[in-house]
């Protein structure tokens, strides 16, 4: 689960992650409001003025301005609530912004220039260990820092047993290039930001950029943190922070419903039990020409109710030009699974598109049967290739 930049910051600095402090707004006066309090508390003049979308790159789409007196708190946050914000990382629609983050501004001169840096945490899946990934090119888009300046990238794997050591702590300052108060700001920064990890059953932690201010302070200026799903269950708190104007609404039904789903762009939809054989459905689609519109693990219990529910969940997308299901009976009895292919298929009234179902596994035979004689507009099939050459076929 993805959390707003406003609700990380406030999950870091629960560990003792120094960051950009800051104060989330619904309307232009309310941002007025934050500003004031701001500068109340740090004294601060210039703000940040901040959208809250999911999505990165928020700054060159025009969703981050710097807000120099409360007038232009007010103008810009004005602009910003309501805007449809179009960044690298979002659809050619973009997001709506709903509410925006007043940050104090943290770029003021002094002694020596701010410097950003980029450091993220997260499991390196070759090794099995979590790890800090960081680089001295922060504030730009990191894949374009792999892209052309690899070697500016360093990683330090942590060890489950010891956790993050204070020597790499000081390795990580070191290879910033930090020295005197930075240097100790920074070790204390991924000190506490591995422990913000861990404690929060996080999956991702990246922050870019991690700013060294004019006077040597280290904080996070932007966060974005994902919860491990698999874990919310014990972080009733983070699941609170869940806001589902962000996610796609179909993803959001199908997950009410227990159903696995994630939105794809193809023609093709398919519905699946297990998620082995839903991916293994989806090579099946592409082979047979076309392109999976959706992944959909309908789960162990694919009753007629499931299945009308999974049928409608699929039709929703204009896209889809043909539907697979494909499903293995071991536990669910595949005849079964066809009377609720037939029921649902009654209920709904007429589908427009093509289905094709491979039933495979326990009472294949008599599921055969069913479909065949229901006298609907279904083709059944028992071999995957037999479904791949149907699929073949309807869009042909
Ligand atoms: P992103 O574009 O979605 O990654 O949003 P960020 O939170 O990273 O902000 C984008 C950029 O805004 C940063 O890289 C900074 O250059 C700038 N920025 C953020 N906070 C401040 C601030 O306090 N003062 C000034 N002057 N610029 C800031
Ligand atoms: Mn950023």
């Amino acid at each position: 689960m993805n959390l707003h930049e406003y609700q990380g910051k406030e999950v870091l600095s629960s560990f003792g992650v120094t960051i950009q402090r800051g104060i989330v707004a619904q309307t232009p006066d309310e941002a007025v409001a934050a500003a004031k309090k701001l500068t109340e508390e740090t004294g601060t003049g210039w703000h940040v003025i901040k959208a809250q979308v999911h999505a990165g790159g928020r700054g060159k789409g025009g969703g981050v301005k710097l807000a120099k007196n409360l007038d232009e708190v007010k103008s810009i946050a004005n602009d910003i609530i309501g805007m449809n914000l179009i960044t690298p990382q979002t659809s050619a629609e973009g997001k709506k912004v709903h509410q925006v983050l007043v940050a104090e501004d943290v770029y003021y001169p002094g002694d020596s220039e701010p410097e950003e840096y980029y450091i993220s945490v997260l499991l390196n899946r070759a090794t099995g260990k979590n790890m800090v990934m960081y680089s001295t090119e922060g504030g730009m888009d990191i894949e374009t820092v792999a892209e052309e300046t690899p070697h500016l990238i360093f990683h330090e794997e942590i060890d489950p047993a010891t956790g993050l050591l204070p020597f790499q702590a000081r390795k990580i300052a070191f290879n910033l290039g930090l020295s005197g108060q930075a240097f100790k700001g920074m070790t204390r920064f991924v000190t506490a930001l591995v422990k913000a990890y861990e404690s929060s059953d996080s999956s991702m932690f990246e922050i870019n950029p991690v700013l060294k201010t004019s006077d040597d302070k280290i904080i996070a200026v932007d966060a974005k943190v994902s919860i491990d799903d698999n874990a919310l269950f014990r972080h009733k708190d983070y699941l609170a922070m869940r806001d589902l104007r962000e996610e796609n609404p179909v993803e959001v039904e199908a997950q009410a419903m227990g159903l696995n789903y994630v939105d794809l762009d193809g023609n093709v939809g398919c519905m699946v039990n297990g998620a082995g054989l839903a991916m293994a459905t989806m090579d099946l689609i592409k082979q047979a020409g076309g392109e999976p519109a959706n992944f959909l693990d309908v789960g162990g219990t694919a009753d007629a109710e499931r299945v009308e529910a999974a049928f409608k969940l699929i039709l929703k997308d204009p896209a889809v030009k043909a539907i697979l299901v494909n499903i293995f009976g071991g536990i669910v009895r595949c005849d079964r699974v066809a009377q609720g292919i037939v029921d649902a298929y009654k209920n709904m009234g007429t589908i427009n598109v093509p289905i094709i179902v491979r039933l495979q596994g326990t009472n294949a035979d008599i599921a055969k049967e069913l479909i065949d004689n229901s006298g609907l507009d279904v083709q059944s099939a028992i071999e995957f290739q037999e479904a791949a050459d149907k699929v073949q076929a309807v869009l042909a």
